[in-house]
Order: C-alpha cells, then structure tokens, then sequence
C-alpha cells in the first residue's frame, strides 16, 4: 500500500513538473515577437570563404549578409588570396571568351527584403548592382549592363558558371548561374530579389520556361516546392531579359554594400 501511495505521488509530481514545463514552454513562445526564419530561408549556404553567411529576422524583413564571394571556382580569383584553392582557367564553351580586367574581392552586402513579399501598385526599375541575392551568397543583377545598355558585350566576359566581377570586384549573376542550377537542378530555388519574391531556374514541371511563358516582370503565380500553396516567382530564362523584365513586381527591400 506504501509503495502504490509512493508511486502515485511520483506520477503526481511528474505530471505537475510536465506540466509546469508546457506552461512555461508557451509563455516564452507567446511574449516573444520574432518572427520565425521561413524555412525557405535555409537553402542559403552557411559558409563562403570561411566567413558566415548570416541570414535571420529582423522584423518584418529578412536580412542576408554576405561577403560576396562565389562558392565556386573562377578565373576572376586569379591573383586573389584565394586563388590557391578557387582559381582555374577559364574552362566553359564560349569560343568568345575575354577575361575582364577585375578580379574577385570581398564585399559586405546586406539585404533586407520582406518576409511577407507584396504586390506594388507599379513595377519599380531593379537598381544597377544588386536587384537580389542567390543562395549562395551572391549578387544577382539585372539585364543591363553600365549605362542601362544591354548586356551583348559583357556576355563574353562571363565565366564558366556565368558570373564575373564588376570594378569594385563584386561577383554577381544577369544570367542563369550554372554552378547552382547544376548542383540543386534546373528548378531549384535560385535566390530572391529584393522585393521578397523567389527566384527559380529555367524549368518547371520538365519544361523549360522562355519569356513568352511569363509576364512582363518575368514571372508567374503558381505551386513551388517551396510554397505549396502558391506564390509570385520569377524563372530564369535563356533568352533576354533573363531574370527580371520590367521591374520588381513587388515593393522591394534595400540592399546596402
Ligand atoms: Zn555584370
Ligand atoms: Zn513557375
């Protein structure tokens, strides 16, 4: 009888602590305001170079800091402090190929893009420089090159994973990155622009996507892997303008380097 009384009292306790634990558990989960990272968030790579790439809330925005460095190799680390581990040659299939006179260096960029992405009442021009960040840590751009002139001639001097470094050294992509699309897929998640909206690759359910199949900014509404109840995206196409069309199609973040 003692031991079933010693018993019970046991559970009684366990309950009591099991409980007091729950109770505490919501409270800390009720009074904090921080939004959780969405998990799309994590396909970001964690390390560049040895430095972090810190992606985390910070209210109603998703801040991406990045060094800017490609987690892939490139002539443009060539006589950079890198170069012993990320150089080689050029090694792509454009008989047209002409290295620019930049070479890769460490940039401090951070974006702040919404975590709730909405649509603006007008297209916004995407900014020279950064219009968004793919999973890797790396600058996208748009269409143009300096000048808002189109990019004809700066196409030859992209790299075997379609990157090169502009004066500053700041790497970044205006076309499909290869190294990422041939890693994660054709229709793997690329980045995001600034406006929040996801960016993905060239296909989608096995059919590859040109501009004539999106919208003037270069999307579409419709089911991801990412958001299975839908969302705006933009796709990456061959053919021009290949990420962004007419502007953002929501209102964007900032991005400060
Ligand atoms: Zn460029
Ligand atoms: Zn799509």
């Amino acid at each position: 009888m003692k031991n079933i009384y010693f018993s019970i009292s046991i559970a009684a306790v366990a309950i009591a602590f099991i409980s007091f634990s729950c109770s505490k558990d919501s409270a800390t989960a009720s009074s904090s305001t921080t939004t959780a990272l969405p998990d799309v968030f994590k396909k970001f790579a964690s390390t560049i170079q040895g430095t972090s790439l810190q992606v985390y809330v910070e209210g109603n925005y998703v801040v991406i800091k990045s060094n800017g460095l490609p987690d892939h190799k490139s002539p443009y680390y060539k006589g950079t402090q890198w170069a012993s581990s990320m150089y080689e040659a050029y090694n792509g299939s454009n008989s047209a190929w002409s290295q620019n006179p930049n070479t890769i260096a460490s940039q401090s960029l951070v974006f702040k893009i919404p975590i709730i992405p909405s649509k603006s009442s007008s297209a916004n021009d995407t900014p020279l420089g950064p219009m968004g960040v793919a999973i890797n840590g790396v600058a996208i751009f748009n269409q143009y090159a300096a000048g808002r002139v189109a990019l004809t001639s700066e196409i030859n001097s992209f790299d075997e994973y379609n990157g090169h470094p502009q004066n500053t050294g700041q790497y970044h992509y205006h076309v499909e990155p290869t190294f990422i699309t041939g890693n994660k897929g054709k229709d793997a998640l690329i980045g995001f622009l600034l406006d929040g909206y996801p960016v993905y690759g060239t296909t989608e359910n096995g059919k590859t996507l040109t501009s004539a199949d999106l919208d003037t900014y270069h999307g579409h509404t419709g089911v991801t892997a990412d958001y299975p109840s839908g969302i705006y995206h933009y796709h990456i196409t061959a053919d021009a303008p290949y990420i962004n069309g007419v502007g953002f199609y929501g209102t964007p973040g900032t991005v400060t380097q």
